[in-house]
């Protein structure tokens, strides 16, 4: 099949040649008339064949889903589609204790702007491109292909993560089957997933390892969770021993969530608390061994990395203000335009100012089902460290 062209400009085939996946919008010399989503080959001004992607009218104008010259048939979709599942089994993500993972990470899974997440057979389908929301019918089928009979539905949730102007009118729905909120296992931790009313895709299924490693520190220990969401970081908590977990979110409907988790894991020494994490920290001195702190991204974008670099300290300044003396915290940033250098840099600035000496136990990151790729660095988004606070 002929696909329609972009030639770059000279000089700008650099990093498609060292396999970063996208081209800007500056550096395309020549194309030919291209619809929105539309695929399309791209060349070097040499003319040489680069990669075949998908065009979007955007700052990124085509995200790359190959760098051979290949068609964008159902095979091509089922062999991605396949490839991500084959290398979550292979690394035994998912297993007898692990029915969640996230199946598809964008740039990761060579899909950039699809992002897939798999509850038990039950798949929740986001697109960030506006190709892959145009492919969702091919995506569907490859699904259906690598899962058999074991994909029970599809429920696309696009209607957040689209350029405005293409998602006016859309609306978050079923593609394939029908489902509603399904219990997983994480780890043995049972968790209750509503996809359709809760954020992003429904869990964050990224902590899962960080999850784990809390276990290892938390028997016998008062536990605050702070940012809780679901519960997850409370639930393994408790489950692996804790002699009481607390969970602070600002959203009633959170803790609301997070208390039937904890109720589903049969767990009885655990309160939660819908109020802000700073006003609730105030006047907690001394009270908690452990102390999690998961706050949603402060940084969306680097014009707003300073006002987060402040975020970051403040909060880690009053965490490790409040910590009993050897205590444990488990501090994270999800923005991805805060570094690990810089994140460490801030923390570092945060025990400085608590007046509080610390010791660097573990850094943490995301775990391989949302895979980071050497040739495109701006997949890694999660970095946490684990301090012991003298
Ligand atoms: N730790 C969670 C994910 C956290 S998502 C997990 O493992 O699943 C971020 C959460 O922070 C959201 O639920 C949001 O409601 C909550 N939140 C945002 N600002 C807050 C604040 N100032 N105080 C407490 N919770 C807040």
């Amino acid at each position: 099949m002929d696909y329609k062209k972009i030639i770059l400009h000279n000089g700008k085939e650099h990093s498609l040649l060292r396999k970063h996946p996208w081209v800007f919008s500056g550096a395309i010399k020549i194309k030919d008339e291209l619809a929105e989503g539309e695929a399309v080959e791209v060349y070097a001004a040499d003319r040489r064949f680069l990669g075949i992607g998908h065009y979007q009218n955007s700052s990124i104008s085509v995200r790359l889903v190959s760098f051979e010259k290949i068609e964008l048939n159902d095979e091509f979709w089922f062999n991605k589609i396949n490839n991500a599942y084959q290398y979550r089994k292979e690394l035994n993500i998912l297993n007898p204790k692990t029915n969640v993972c996230r199946l598809v990470f964008g740039e990761g899974d060579g899909l950039p702007g699809l992002i897939i997440d798999y509850y038990n057979g039950h798949v929740v389908f986001q697109a960030h491109s506006i190709a892959m929301h145009m492919n969702r019918e091919n995506i569907v089928k490859a699904l259906q292909k690598t899962f058999g009979a074991g994909l029970k539905s599809v429920y696309d949730k696009s209607s957040e993560s689209l350029p405005k102007n293409y998602a006016s009118g859309l609306k978050n729905d079923y593609l394939f089957g029908k489902g509603e909120r399904v219990e997983v296992i994480e780890n043995n931790c049972k968790f209750l997933i509503d996809w359709e009313k809760g954020q992003k895709t429904g869990f964050f299924v990224d902590q899962r390892d960080n999850r784990a490693l809390l276990s290892n520190y938390s028997k016998n220990k008062i536990v605050l969770n702070t940012f809780s969401y679901t519960g997850g970081f409370s639930v393994y908590a408790a489950l692996a021993g804790a002699k009481m977990v607390h969970s602070v979110d600002s959203s009633a409907s959170a803790i609301e969530l997070c208390k039937e988790n904890v109720a589903l894991n049969n767990i009885n020494n655990h309160e939660g608390f819908a109020v802000d994490t700073f006003d609730f920290l105030k006047d907690k001195d001394g009270v908690y061994d452990v102390i999690v702190l998961d706050p949603p991204a402060f940084a969306k974008s680097r014009d707003v990395k300073h006002n987060a670099v402040k975020g970051y300290i403040k909060l880690n300044a009053l965490a490790l203000k409040k910590i009993k003396p050897g205590g444990i915290l488990f501090t994270f940033s999800c923005s991805g335009v805060i570094d690990k250098l810089l994140f460490f840099n801030s923390v570092t600035a945060a025990a400085i100012e608590a007046g509080r000496n610390v010791k660097l136990l573990h850094y943490m990151y995301q775990p391989a089902d949302h895979p980071v790729i050497p040739f495109f660095p701006e997949g890694e988004y999660l970095k946490g460290m684990v301090l012991w606070v003298e």
